[in-house]
């Protein structure tokens, strides 16, 4: 079965293959018993072994168990789940939130509940996968906008002002290159055509702020974003996402987004690590300015060797190589010299676009950074990167 299917994906250097890897000290993993250099993950913080979650998470499953048992609707609201939620509003300066299993289940549910027919959505050519699904789910019209362009956003808001509800979906930070949405223009687009605003948090929850309170913190719009998605997966080092915004927002979608309403709701202990990574991140901002700082050495670095970052803004750098092929073969070169950092190929990334995707933490120390950066140098000196 799906021989056929499977060489054809073979032939276009497109199989993909799952690296195990297992927890060694610090910013390291285990490859093949090898220990090298995490360099993509998205536990920004560092946070998705430190001892303080790993604590909550113990003592919760002692109080209450492991599995919830049944969706939220049903049996499965502990107390965990209400304090998680307030807490997240709380961090997020809304009025609420609500919780959902993942953020990919936060963006196939939210979007068909809030647009559907009749309405109109405009979304960002580099959005999530998640994203798109949440828009192909929708009965909504979808106009994907040529990443970033405000003008033409403006355009489709003019055009599509009879339509019953107008809704701009965006990444705050786009999760393969990096960049941060313009919010600002955005927003003020979303004020004055009418339109509900969208941002996908995933990325920046934890990172962008002063408070790592996400984009909207970053670009001081707390009030103007009527829908914030973020996930709790990254940067907090734990599981799940959530949506805040107003009351009613967390109450209609509590009541239509099907994959709110149809999937067992999440392990109790999972909610106490991600209520102990928030303490984290309010109450020790070093984890942030060492992940920052990380971030400008190996930007810096990068750009002294001459290689191509398109236009990074945040720990995530992309290494634009082009050709699938070329990029795969950098990968296994990067992983021979000690650094692991997958190759992202279409479809995740356009036709030509093909990378090392690379992500800073603020576990790295400046010997990892330095030590990456001696590998990506042989890399370019030998043209294994343009
Ligand atoms: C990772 C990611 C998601 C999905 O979140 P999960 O919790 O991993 O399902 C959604 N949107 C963006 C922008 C992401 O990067």
């Amino acid at each position: 079965m799906f021989e056929l299917e499977l060489s054809q994906i073979e032939q276009k250097g497109l199989r993909r293959r799952l690296y195990i890897t297992e927890p060694a000290e610090g910013s390291h993993v285990l490859i093949n018993s090898k220990k090298v250099i995490l360099m993509c993950s998205n536990d920004y913080l560092g946070l998705a072994n430190h001892p303080k979650l790993r604590q909550s998470a113990r003592e919760a499953m002692e109080r209450y168990g492991f599995g919830s048992g049944a969706s939220r609707l049903i049996s499965g609201t502990g107390s965990l789940h209400c304090q998680l939620e307030e807490r997240l509003a709380q961090f997020k300066e809304t009025e609420a939130a609500l919780l959902f299993n993942s953020g990919y289940a936060a963006n196939i549910g939210v979007i068909p509940a809030i647009a559907t027919n009749g309405d109109v959505i405009l979304s960002d050519g580099l959005n999530h996968a998640s994203i798109i699904d949440g828009c192909r789910l929708s009965k909504a019209q979808v106009h994907v906008y040529r990443h970033k362009d405000i003008n033409q956003v403006e355009a489709l808001l003019k055009i599509n002002a009879h339509a019953r509800r107008r809704l701009i979906v965006t990444d705050g930070v786009f999760s393969m290159d990096g960049d941060i949405a313009p919010l600002p223009a955005l927003v003020s687009l979303s004020e004055r055509y009418d339109a509900m605003l969208m941002v996908d948090d995933a990325h920046a929850t934890g990172v962008l702020g002063p408070g790592g309170r996400g984009t909207v913190e970053h670009f001081g719009l707390t009030g103007r974003v009527a829908i914030q998605m973020g996930t709790l997966g990254k940067a907090l080092g734990s599981f799940g996402a959530y949506v805040a915004g107003d009351r009613n927002l967390v109450d209609y979608l509590l009541n239509s987004a099907r994959s709110f309403i149809f999937s067992t709701a999440l392990p109790p202990a999972v909610c106490a690590a991600s209520l102990a990574a928030l303490d984290i991140v309010e109450q020790e901002p070093d984890h942030r300015n060492n992940l920052w700082a990380n971030r400008n050495r190996f930007m810096q670095g990068l750009k002294a060797i001459g290689i191509n970052t398109g236009d990074s803004e945040s720990p995530i750098i992309p290494i634009i190589i082009g050709t699938s092929e070329k990029a795969m073969h950098a990968s296994s070169r990067l992983l021979d010299s000690g650094v692991f950092a997958t190759a992202i190929r279409p479809p995740t990334v356009a036709e030509g676009a093909a990378r090392i995707r690379t992500t800073i933490t603020a576990l790295h120390t400046t010997m990892d950074i330095d030590s990456a950066l001696n590998a990506f140098a042989e890399l370019k000196q030998t043209g294994c990167i343009g």
